[in-house]
Formats: structure tokens, sequence, C-alpha cells
């Protein structure tokens, strides 16, 4: 017997999947307005633990793990299902964007990288100590360092790490985007001017702050690579989240950390709230011009 129903004849709404970072394999549809992301244990952690925290309105919702062509994800909320042809951007927060135990492995066994010379030079000639230069090699510390002396991370704690807007245009060539107006250019260009938009996202970044400072989840875990990514569309909605959880560990035993004060090695502070503020103030400040 077939069962007419008025109510359900909705459609689920298609649209394109728009990742703007990571491997492409990394994702796949879900139902019900729901993405696969591939399983990462880390990730898992920090998704389960932030559904029982402050921050939770602020993350994606999580559904756990589902199993997929022999592929393990973790299933959570499309934040794009919402919108209608999006404009989006991913900022990778942070003073750094390794973990300080990435650091150490990366000094055990210490070997010369020609591969990663080679890299360096590609990007700027004069990157390279002359010490570095004789043996043409650099050690994988020093090279992760000098890394994040490129963008904004290392001077603004942050860095723009995609863009695309509503018109289709995407931009992740962002990896040299450094000097202050630079990003303000950037932004300025992703909101077109909009400053109910502007007004909309600087609302969001306050409250995000004022959230974050009070959260037990972010006092205790060191937050590396973690992204906000920003959504909005033609009918004046824009909203920000917090994604991207694979870098981010609890500290061990009591430890917490306050997230602003420079990283020396050994305190593991991410500068997670410093960029943060240096974000809110530019924001501010394109809203003002
Ligand atoms: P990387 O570590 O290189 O940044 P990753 O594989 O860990 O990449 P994410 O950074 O989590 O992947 O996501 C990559 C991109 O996919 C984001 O920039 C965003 O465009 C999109 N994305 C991620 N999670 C979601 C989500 N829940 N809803 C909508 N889009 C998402
Ligand atoms: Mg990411
Ligand atoms: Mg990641």
């Amino acid at each position: 017997m077939v069962h007419w129903s008025p109510f359900v004849v909705s459609f689920r709404k298609r649209y394109p999947w728009v990742q703007l970072a990571g491997h492409a394999g990394n994702f796949q549809a879900g139902d019900y307005g729901r993405v696969l992301k591939r399983y990462c244990e880390c990730e898992q952690q920090c998704l389960q633990k932030l559904r029982d925290d402050v921050l939770q309105p602020h993350v994606p919702g999580y559904y756990g793990v589902v199993k997929k062509d022999d592929q393990e994800y973790n299933v959570m909320d499309d934040l794009l299902a919402d919108f209608e042809s999006p404009s989006i951007m991913d900022c990778k927060m942070g003073s750094r964007t390794y973990l300080e135990e990435e650091l150490s492995k990366a000094r055990e066994r210490p070997r010369l990288r020609k591969d990663m010379f080679e890299k360096m030079v590609a990007v700027d000639p004069e990157a390279p100590t002359e010490q570095e230069r004789a043996q043409q090699g650099v050690l994988k510390p020093r090279y992760m360092q000098w890394r994040e002396t490129l963008s904004s991370t290392a001077t603004l704690g942050f860095r723009i790490e995609g863009i695309k807007k509503a018109d289709g245009t995407c931009n992740t060539n962002f990896k040299k985007t450094k000097q202050k107006e630079q990003v303000m250019k950037a932004l300025e260009d992703f909101v077109e001017g909009n400053n109910q938009i502007l007004k909309l996202y600087l609302h969001q970044l306050k409250e995000l702050r004022s959230v974050l400072e009070k959260s037990p989840f972010f006092r205790t875990h060191e937050v590396v690579g973690s992204s906000l990514l920003f959504v909005h569309d033609a009918s004046v909605k824009a909203r920000v989240w917090m994604i991207d959880f694979g870098k981010t560990v609890p500290l061990p035993d009591q430890q917490t950390l306050d997230h602003r004060t420079p990283w020396v090695e050994g305190n593991q502070e991410d500068g997670y709230l410093w960029g943060l503020d240096n974000l809110i103030d530019i924001f501010s400040t394109i809203k003002e011009e």
C-alpha cells in the first residue's frame, strides 16, 4: 500500500561540495546534510569531547564513525548545507602549524635535506644561510620553522588558506600573503564591501573569543592547524565555525594554555587567541573604513 503524505515531499537541495584545504580524497558526501571526513583518531577524540563543551555551537555536530569501501570516516555536519551559493573562507589559526611533538620527531636522526633546501631556494633564493648553501641542504626543523615565516602565521597568528566566492572564483594561493595590508585586502575582497556581512562576522568572532576564553576543552588542548570556516551568502546570512581538529592534542597532566603567550619550545603555546585578536582587529579596521 502506498501512503501519500502531504508533509514529506521534501527534496534535499543539491549543491557542489567545496573544499578549500586538505586532500581531495579526504571527504565524501554523507546523508542529510552531513559530510564524511577520513578517520583520524585525534580528531574523533576532539569532536567527541566538544559535544560536551561550551564550544559545541561553534563546531560541526559530530555523529560518530562510518565505514565505506573499507575506509573509516568521521561523520559531521556539512556546514554549507543551509546556504545558497555561499562564499567561503578558511583561516588557519595559530602562530605555528606543526605540533611540538612533530618538531621533536623531526630532530631525531638529523639529516641534511637537499629536497627542502631546493624548495626553500625556489621560494626565496636569499633564505638559506651561508652554511646551508655550502651544504646544499637544510635540517627539517629549520625548514618547518622557516615555512611559517612565509605567510602571516608567524606575524599575525593566522593565515588565509583559501577563499571561494559566490561567483565561483576560488583562490588558494595565499602561501605568501604575509603583510597586514595584503590580508586586509583579501578579507575586503571576500566580503565584497558588504558592511552587514562584516558586522555579522565581527560579532561572531567576538562571541567565539569570549567562549574560547571560558572553554575547558580549549584551555587543556594544544590547538594546531585548526581553522575558522567563514560562510556567507546573498541572503545576508553569515556564520563562523571552528573546523579541523587533526592536530589538536590534550596537554599532559594538569597543564593549561592561555593561547596568547608567545611560543617558546616546551611551553606548547599555539598563539590561537593572539591570532584571533589580530583577526578581530583587522575586521574592525575594515568595518570602520
Ligand atoms: P588540512 O589539514 O590540509 O587543512 P584536512 O584534510 O584536515 O586539511 P579540513 O581542513 O578539515 O581538511 O577541511 C578541508 C576543507 O574542507 C575546509 O577548508 C573546508 O572548505 C571544507 N570543510 C571541512 N569540514 C567541513 C564541514 N564540516 N562542512 C563544510 N565544509 C567543510
Ligand atoms: Mg584544515
Ligand atoms: Mg587538517
